[in-house]
């Protein structure tokens, strides 16, 4: 157990993100009282049948007044109007942070509406699960990940100690903490999350649309990589839709690129270029055992889903997300 870095912890959204990271601060023994806030009322209830918080409420502002960290865990376009909900009631030198997956946006909302007497330190964990909601959340959710923070621009000692501290808690729930620009954030994760997911929705939106194609035959014969794609595409859709009209200039930027890389795919295709293939194939094979020597995957073939089939306690988590 660690000490005490937030004596006061009010999390705004208590689904897959706001539920673990509260899970986590509380095995962490990091955070004193918590204060969880939720538009929905089901959610409202889940928390408080899982004992999530010491007072749950439909009132972002109360669950906010007094506290010493607030974490904004609601869908990205809707971190404004949070952001705008809490702004009077928070106390004087209290940190303000979200969990959302785009940064630029919302550190400007943030900018905007939050008072110069809180500290407003935006971040990201990327970490999560195609899942949503109270009951999918889980402590170990960060733990090994990354969670990259967008500090303001500011050298003020008390904004700087603010941001240390918030590196501090990160540190404690067991994530990786990586201190970048939001514009060059929102270009990253187009990169590494935006356009994977964009591909997946795409794929599984033609393979459901093709006549030739029974829907059946789609999910009889589904293991051979479009399952994955499956996975990724069920993810939340709201979450999803803020994420793409919230980075709207970085994803097309990188759609573009990925559009002309495609082009010239399907030109080697067309053209019988085997050479071209073989090299591409053989260098995103090298990328691939990157992100396993960094981590971030399981060396285990089909992401180890055969082990679980066969009856082994180790059931791997989905990779990470956001
Ligand atoms: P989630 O499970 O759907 O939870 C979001 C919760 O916020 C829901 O209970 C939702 O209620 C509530 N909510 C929506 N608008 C609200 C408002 N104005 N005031 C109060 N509560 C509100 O979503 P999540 O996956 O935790 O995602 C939360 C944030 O984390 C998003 O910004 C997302 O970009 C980011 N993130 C997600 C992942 C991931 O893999 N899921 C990873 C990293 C970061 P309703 O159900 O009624 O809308």
């Amino acid at each position: 157990m660690g000490e005490v870095i937030y004596p006061r912890l009010a999390v705004i959204g208590c689904g897959l993100i706001g539920s673990s990271l509260i899970r986590a601060a509380r095995a962490a023994g990091v955070v004193g009282e918590i204060a969880v806030a939720d538009a929905s009322e089901a959610v409202r209830k889940r928390a408080s049948e899982l004992g999530l918080g010491d007072r749950v409420t439909a009132d972002a502002a109360e669950a906010a007044r007094d506290a010493d960290l607030v974490v904004l865990a609601v869908p990205v376009l809707a971190m404004a109007e949070t952001a705008q909900a809490i702004a009077k009631a928070l106390k004087a030198g209290a940190t303000v942070t979200d969990v959302g997956s785009v940064k630029g946006s919302v550190a400007e909302a943030m900018a905007k509406a939050l008072p110069a007497t809180v500290h407003a330190v935006p971040g990201h964990p990327i970490a999560g699960t195609e899942q949503s909601g109270p009951d999918a959340g889980f402590a170990e959710l960060f733990r090994g990940r990354w969670t990259i923070l967008t500090p303001q621009r500011r050298e003020d000692e008390p904004y700087l100690e603010a941001v240390q501290r918030l590196a501090d808690f990160w540190t404690a729930l067991g994530a990786h903490v990586e201190r970048m620009d939001e514009t060059h954030h929102d270009l990253v994760l187009a990169v590494t999350s935006h356009l994977p997911h964009l591909i997946a929705y795409n794929i599984v939106g033609t393979a459901a649309d093709l006549e030739e194609v029974t829907q059946a035959e789609v999910m009889k014969y589904s293991a051979g990589g479009f399952r994955d794609f499956t996975r990724i595409a069920a993810s939340d859709p709201t979450m999803w839709r803020d994420i793409f009209i919230a980075n709207r200039e970085a994803v097309l930027e990188i759609l573009g690129r990925f559009t002309e890389d495609l082009q010239a795919l399907s030109r080697a295709i067309r053209w019988g270029e085997a050479d071209k293939l073989f090299e591409l194939f053989t260098r995103t094979r090298e990328i691939r055992r990157g992100v396993i020597a960094a981590g971030q995957e399981s060396p285990a073939p089909n992401f180890g889903r055969d082990l679980v089939t066969q009856g082994s306690p180790e059931s791997p988590r989905s990779p990470p997300r956001g």
